[in-house]
Order: C-alpha cells, then structure tokens, then sequence
C-alpha cells in the first residue's frame, strides 16, 4: 500500500433533527475513534473532523410542526450531540456545524467554482408553488390523493399507504400544508450536476482501482453504477440553507446532499489554517466512515462533486457499516425505539467503555446486525470483568503484596516464559492487521486476546502456590504478567479509553505509543505501581431487566398511540356483498418492482388464470420466501397500472396498528380459484 504523509479522518455528519443512538455509534462513531486513536498512537498526522448536517426539509418540518424556527432546532441537537460525543471519548479534532459561517463561505465558494468552469447543466420545469405564502414548495410540503391506492394523505414524494414514489404532480387535489392553499405549477430554474459524465471514470476509479474496498460497499457502488446515473439537481427553492451565489437565484438554496460533505471541508478550514494540506495534497490519505445509507454520497456523489472542482483529493477508502438493530427491530427515531446516547450516559455513569466495547464487539461490518441488553450484560461481565479485568486485578494485587508494588527483576525463564513474551508482539501485530484493513470486531478479538493470555500465564504458572516453594521464580512470573499489563495499556487504548486511562496511573505508565506495543521490557524492575482498583464492575441483572422494561413500555406506548381498531364501515347487503369475487390463488413468481421499496411483483394462479398482481408488500417479504404460498385475493377488481406493470386484482393483507401488512391465508390448503365467502 502506498505510504502516505497524513490522514484525514471524517465521520458522516450526524443530521441535527435528532439525538445519536447506538446505532450511529456502531456503524460510524465508535470505528472511526478507534481508527483515529490507533493512528494517533503511531505518531500520525492525523485529523478528524465531523459535525452537525443542519440543513434540509425534515429540520424545517420539524420546526413548523413545533412552532418554531429550523434555528432553534439544530441548536438543540448540535448542543445535545456535540456534548454526547465528548462525554462518550469521540476523540474529533474539531465537531463543527453546517449553520456557521465558514460552512456558508465555503459551500457557496464551491458551488461558484463549479458554476463558473461549467460543471452544471441548467433546467426549468415546473414545481408547484403556494402562492398564499409566497413560496415553491419541497414536495414533502404538499398532500393530496395517491393515484394508485386513494390515501387521501399521500406526500408529493412518496405514498406511506401504498409505497408507490410519487411526484407532487401525480397527486389528485394537492394542497399545500403551508397555507392549505390548492398549490399551482410554476416554472422554476435549478441547477444539475451531471453524474452520467462521470460514469465512465468512476467505473474505473471505483471498480477497477478500488477492489480492495468492503464487499457491501463495492457491491452497492456496482450496482448505482449499472444502473446508470442520471444528472442531479443541486439546487432547490426553500429558505433554509446556503444560498445559490449566483445572481437571479433568490429563494433559492444548495440542496443538502450537495453542501453536507462540503462541511468536512469547512470543518478541517475551521480547524486549521493549513487545512489545504490536508485536501490538496496526494500525500494525504482521506478515509470516509458512514453508514450503508451514505455510500452512494461519498462514493459516488461527492467525489464527483471533488472530481469537477479539481483541486481536492478523493478518498482512498469508505469503510460503511451496515445497520444495527436493537432486539430483533429496526431502529426508529420516530417510534422511539432506540438507545440515546445521551441517556446510556446518564444512567450509566463511568461506563462508556462497557458500551464501546459491547458496539465494537458486534458491530454491523458486513451484515446488518443486532444490539440486545442481554448480549450486553455477557461482554461485561464475561469478557470485560472476567478476563481483562481478572487478570490486571491479579497481576496488580499480587505485585503489591509480595513486594510492596515494586516490579520484580525478571530471572531465568522458561519455554512457556519465552512463548508467552513472543505471543505479545505477534498479538499486536494481529490487531495491527485487522485495523488496517478495517475489520474492527476482530481487532477487539485480537486486544483481548491479549488478556486471555495473561490469564493463562498465570493459571497455568500458579505464582500462589509457587511463593511458597519457589519465591524467586515468582519475581519472574510477576514481571511478565506486568509487562503483559503495560502492553495492554497500549493495544487496548484505542478500543477502551477510559480503562486504560485508569490503568495507566494504577501501574504509573505514560510511553503509551504504538511502537512500543509488544516490547518486553515496559516496566522496569524496580518501578513503583500504585494499588490495584477494579476496572470494571458486573452489571447486574435488574440493571439489565430496567433497561428491557423501558424498551417493552416503548413498545405499549407505540400500540396504544394507535387506534385500536377504525370504526365500522358503512353497513352494505348481501348483493353487493356477493359482488366481491375473493378467491384463494398461489403465488408462482415473486420480485421487486425496480426501484420502489415496497412494491413486489407477483404472478399467481388463480384457478381461473395466471396472473400478475403488484402489491406494496416488499418491506415484510422476501420475494424467494412467498413463492409457492395460498393466499386471498379478490380476483374481480379492476386492473390499474403500477410504476408501469398492470395489477389485475388485489392481494388481502391485514393491516397491523403499526401498518405492517400480514397476509390472510386460508388455514387448510384448499385448490386454486376456491370461492372465498
Ligand atoms: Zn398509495
């Protein structure tokens, strides 16, 4: 691998209209600590910058629907992340904000660089204005009808109901949820930044230069890629944002997947005075840490966007994480479901390091994964306490009480001796492997291996018994038990530092740099330690049963917030009753309709035909796992056209207080075309 002079270091801006949960913190914040930790202790120049993405529709739905200004709102959670992140050891060099004044110097600065070269393409189309507030509207800001399945509630992107994306235009009565006015078309200009002229070198800087990139994140950039980019718009017409610098663009700001990843660059400027050296130089190795949802923006987008500028470095790598659930669901801001940062830290004070370890341990590297607090309470108690914490605990306690703190001199050692001094340099090593290649769970693994050798060391040396026997001996097993200490202070830095902060004064060791990370001879004899303090506590269970309780009170509330059931329909008679044709079918085929989320494409048997039905199931489904399966349909509804494939008939769900769809099924296999009644 080329050999680079500096790193810059950037973590996905958290967006400011919410706090940080663990799932941030597994997939982005914890990994690149770690990484910048590991690069700080080989003496590095390292910088590592994030802060707050403050701009966007949501941040200014959000303040309408609190009655207060999209302002109030960043300041909120840039103040309550910013602080989280410092109280959970986030080591940023800087955590700046999208909102500040740099930030708009900077995003207007390259928006009119590019502007100026020629770099966009310019469009007009029309967009629906409210003309009762004087404003375009962002297409979440309008509601109407959706065409496909009659949701009066419908939003100009998407319909939640059906799943169908929409454009406002597709709406049936549109208002505004400004004013409430009826919106009308209005001709806009905006401005695009051709990704399709970019295909053709992204397709070799990524996919011919950049094999060694994550499987996941590869794959993803593969598959934007064959699928072909289109121009997108960097401009839209809110009055939240960095203004268009350009002359006639009034009410007119950068769209906020354009002027986000451009605040790593105001960030590094706020920073530093010598920030070019950091962006400009090819001696300088970027790396990029996100979440899967980011891939497409800092693989694809942004280093277009750094490709048309000129003067910038692009990422070398972009470690994205997958997802991390929170027992066995998805977690959701909305719903709730989640643990906040910033509550984990008040409720347990002093163990920043428990959560570390627990998110490193099973983070989402190249699946998504799950967090449990059970899963929590055993990495604490069974690998925290009982192996780290044991065998430091031991080596200290014992070094105080056979020779009064005072490192031992090592005498004549055996093979398990030497065997267990070589196993040092070449666990470092290990963890040093791991880290480069980011593969951070099995870094962890290989830290801690370190401790489960101690353990071992000294089980199997048994300087208990042996004092009695054999005290010089016990001098030697001492001293390596302390150098295997020391060691640790170094190697586990990265991945735990507030323990190792702790367990540096408790030996009076401060040469933590990574070069010294398997030497043998970090402590010596003679050197004083002070008294042995316990690292880490057991959690207990009712500790544990609190924080599941708390998650099971979400889930009652999450039920009960919803109706328990709609009020009955209108009565009808048996005729029109005996008009439905319901009927159980088989479903044949199954697969997504491209590019929608929900929708899966099915062909049945019906008894009477075989057919293609389209429904909004794909977000409960896999579309291998339903094939073969007798399902309920009504087999007489008029046939529409969905995101272009004819639907003939309709798949009975039933729809959970949640909106999860579940399908109605007849309980015994019956033949094809049964008439259901
Ligand atoms: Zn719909």
């Amino acid at each position: 691998m080329k050999k680079y002079k500096r790193h810059l270091i950037t973590s996905a801006l958290p967006y400011a209209n919410g706090p940080i949960h663990i799932g941030h913190l597994a997939g982005v914040y914890v990994p690149s600590d770690i990484y910048t930790r590991y690069l700080r202790m080989k003496g590095e120049d390292v910088i590592s910058v994030c802060g707050s993405d403050e701009h966007g529709v949501p941040i200014t739905l959000k303040a309408r629907k609190e009655g207060v200004s999209p302002q109030e709102i960043v300041d909120r959670y840039h103040a309550i992340n910013k602080k989280a992140f410092e109280d959970f050891g986030i080591a940023f060099d800087i955590y700046s904000r999208t909102s500040g004044k740099v930030h708009y110097e900077t995003a207007s600065e390259f928006f009119r660089t590019l502007y100026d070269k020629g770099e966009f393409t310019e469009k007009t189309s029309e967009q629906y204005y409210d003309e009762e507030a004087d404003c375009f509207l962002a297409d979440r800001y309008i509601t109407g009808t959706c065409p496909h399945c009659g949701n009066e509630n419908a939003y100009g992107d998407q319909c939640e109901k059906c799943g169908t994306s929409l454009s406002p235009t597709e709406l049936i009565n549109p208002h505004s949820m400004v004013s409430g006015s009826k919106p009308v078309l209005k001709k806009t200009l905006h401005w695009y930044l051709p990704l399709d002229k970019y295909e053709p070198w992204l397709k070799q800087w990524i996919l011919e230069d950049h094999r060694e990139w994550k499987t996941n994140v590869y794959g993803q950039c593969k598959s934007w890629l064959d699928q072909g980019l289109q121009p997108r718009a960097v401009s839209r017409d809110l009055d939240w944002g960095v203004p268009v610098p350009v002359e006639g663009a009034k009410g007119k700001v950068l769209y906020v997947w354009f002027d986000a990843p451009i605040g790593y660059i105001s960030a590094t400027k706020e920073l530093t005075p010598y920030w070019e050296k950091y962006w400009k130089d090819k001696d300088t190795r970027m790396v990029h840490f996100i979440g899967k949802d980011n891939i497409v923006f800092h693989c694809i987008i942004f280093p277009s966007m750094l490709k048309a500028e000129g003067s910038f470095i692009l990422p070398d790598n972009v470690p994205a994480n997958e997802f991390l659930n929170l027992e066995n669901d998805k977690i959701s801001t909305s719903r709730n479901w989640a643990v906040w940062l910033h509550e984990y830290l008040e409720e347990f004070p002093g163990k920043q390091d428990v959560l570390r370890y627990s998110l490193c341990a099973s983070a989402p590297e190249a699946k998504d994964n799950d967090f449990t607090w059970k899963d929590f309470q055993a990495r604490n108690n069974n690998e925290l306490v009982a192996i780290l914490g044991n065998f430091v605990h031991r080596a200290l306690v014992l070094t105080n009480k056979y020779y009064d703190g005072r490192v031992p001199e090592r005498g004549e050692t055996d093979e398990n001796d030497e065997a267990t001094l070589n196993e040092i340099a070449q666990l470092r090593e290990n963890v040093e492997t791991s880290l480069e290649a980011f593969r951070f769970r099995e870094a962890l693994k290989e830290a801690m291996n370190l401790a489960r050798l101690g353990n071992k060391y000294l089980a199997d040396a048994e300087p208990w018994k042996v004092i009695t026997t054999d005290p010089e001996r016990v001098k030697t097993i001492m001293n390596i038990a302390l150098q295997i200490t020391a060691n640790l202070t170094i190697i586990c830095e990265p991945f735990l530092p507030f323990s190792m902060e702790k367990l540096c004064a408790m030996i009076n060791f401060r040469e933590m740099s990574w070069e010294n990370a398997g030497r043998t001879d970090l402590l010596a004899p003679g050197h004083v330690i002070n008294k042995a303090e316990l690292l880490f506590e057991k959690i207990e269970d009712e500790v544990i049963t609190k924080q599941v309780n708390k998650l099971l009170e979400t889930k009652k509330t999450n039920e009960t917030s919803s109706p328990k059931a709609a009020p009955a329909k209108e009565m009808i008679n048996f005729d029109l009753f005996s008009k439905i044709d319901i009927r159980t079918a088989t479903i044949l085929e199954a697969e997504k309709v491209p590019k929608t989320t929900k929708l899966l494409k099915l062909t049945i048997d019906t008894g009477i035909d075989v057919r293609t039905i389209v429904s909004g199931i794909a977000e409960y489904y896999e579309p291998a796992s339903i094939i073969g399966r007798q399902i309920s349909i009504i087999a007489n509804l008029e046939p529409r056209k969905i995101k272009g494939v004819e639907s003939k008939g309709m798949i009975l769900m039933a729809e959970d207080n949640d909106g999860k769809l579940v399908m109605v099924i007849p309980a015994d296999k019956v033949s094809n075309g049964s008439m259901i009644k």
